[in-house]
């Protein structure tokens, strides 16, 4: 008798990689995944502790599971479940590291049918949990995972106790990962962890050991785009900058986490840079890639921000001229030291400085489409509709409406010209194959 299972994945990119990657083992025992929740026989949630709503999403969605799929088995993994330790509603629970052990207590659980008393191991890892060459994709890009844990210990995040110490995964793994990822027809590869900078800390390395693998990773057959994720602006020296423009490969998109643009409020939070730091890295990076486009994430509100501190980011974001803002209204997450900080600010006053912030991205990312009018940008095709457009990305990490005449199909890469802008999207004509425009 075959199984089904269903997935509910919440939070970041890790996660998903993480979903599909249980997914694929799953599937080699014989359990399929479905997309209709009330025909599961395991249904598993995912969960996120990034903050304290995503904490009470996690259980919010847990106890979903139950009322939907009454009679499956309901697993609850990742981030939330490492710091709560057990969930109501769920018959499994697993944390970030002890993911080797769902699959035989699944597997023994569906074969008994009855009920089994243990839980996993829930001691975030002291080693890379490998899943084998499992490439998750995201549209036409291949997803990779590189690195698990952080060592900052920022003062709102509970990630470095949900999910433990930087360990890396082993570069082999990654470059065979990849190749495979290539083989199938993948050209863009985000390269994700949690930490990414810390690759190879544990070793003793600083972060040109990403620079390094990034040069590895361009010489991969098919490899046409690397695109890296989230970068503290601490790890980037002038030295990786430079290993990343040499690199050749590398998209021009660096989301860089920015946080706050106030020192005062950036001391509090443990980041590891402060404002100068970060005004330097903006310029190197523009020196070497100067149609990049950067994004960031900013909190409003955290404990004790004044109003002064809040223009101060707001007066950052506009210098810096980012292409997009992720925007976050302070979640008080229990467990971290900033949920025990005197001056919490009123809900109200959180989305006050969330909208004005939020405002102020949204005008710069009209502002930032405009400055693309009338060049050339390449679009991997993520979507061809039926009147000829193709639908996808460039290498800013932009997206991009365009039409064209020839026979195009999806994971093609396309060049043209910008010929108009609509908010965040910009549109163009004509576009042809990449190497039929080169040659
Ligand atoms: S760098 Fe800070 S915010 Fe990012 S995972 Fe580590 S502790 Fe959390």
């Amino acid at each position: 008798m075959s199984y089904r299972v269903y997935f509910l994945t919440l939070g970041c990119k890790v996660n998903s990689y993480e979903t599909a990657a249980i997914a694929k083992l799953l599937e080699k025992e014989g359990l399929l995944q479905t997309d209709d929740p009330k025909e599961a026989d395991v249904y598993v949630v995912n969960t996120c502790a990034v903050t304290g709503e995503a904490d009470r999403k996690s259980r919010q969605m847990i106890r979903r599971a139950r009322r939907v799929a009454p009679t499956a088995i309901v697993v609850a993994m990742g981030c939330h479940t490492q710091m709560c330790r057990e969930e109501d509603g769920a018959d499994i629970v697993v944390g970030t590291d002890d993911r080797p052990a769902l699959v035989p207590m699944l597997l023994k659980r569906l074969e008994l049918r009855k009920e089994l008393p243990e839980s996993g191991e829930l001691d975030a890892g002291s080693r890379f949990f490998e899943y084998g060459s499992i490439p998750y994709q995201e549209n036409t890009r291949a997803v990779i995972k590189i690195e698990d844990g952080c060592n900052n210990f920022c003062t709102y995040c509970i990630i470095p106790y949900a999910r433990g110490r930087v360990r890396s995964r082993e570069r082999e793994a990654i470059l065979s990962e990849i190749r495979d990822s290539a083989k199938e027809g993948y050209r863009e590869f985000v390269i994700t962890g949690i930490h990414l900078c810390s690759f190879e800390k544990e070793k003793g390395r600083d972060s040109t050991a990403l620079g390094e693998l990034l040069d590895e990773i361009s010489e991969i057959e098919g490899v046409e785009r690397i695109r890296l994720g989230s970068l503290e602006p601490s790890c980037l020296t002038e030295e990786l900058i430079s290993m990343l423009k040499r690199n050749g490969k590398i998209c021009p998109h660096f989301h860089l986490s920015l946080q706050s643009g106030s020192d005062s409020v950036l001391k509090r939070m443990n980041r590891k840079y402060d404002t100068v730091l970060f005004r330097k890295v903006v310029r190197d990076l523009r020196a070497a890639f100067p149609n990049a486009s950067l994004t960031t994430d900013m909190i409003c509100g955290f404990p004790g921000e004044t109003e002064e501190e809040h223009r101060e980011s707001c007066a950052l974001a506009e210098e810096v001229r980012f292409t997009h803002i992720h925007v976050f209204p302070y979640s008080r997450r229990d467990g971290t030291k900033a949920a025990a900080m005197k001056d919490q600010i009123p809900v109200d006053v959180k989305n006050r400085r969330t909208s004005e912030l939020r405002a102020i991205s949204d005008g710069m990312e009209e502002e930032r489409t405009g400055d693309f009018l009338g060049k050339d940008v390449e679009v991997l095709v993520e979507k061809m509709r039926e009147d000829g457009t193709i639908e996808g990305y460039c290498r800013e990490y932009v997206r991009v409406l365009a039409n064209t005449t020839e026979k195009t199909a999806t994971g093609d890469i396309l060049v043209g010209k910008v010929t108009g802008n609509a908010g965040p999207v910009l549109t163009g004509e004509c576009f042809t194959h990449l190497r039929d425009a080169e040659s």
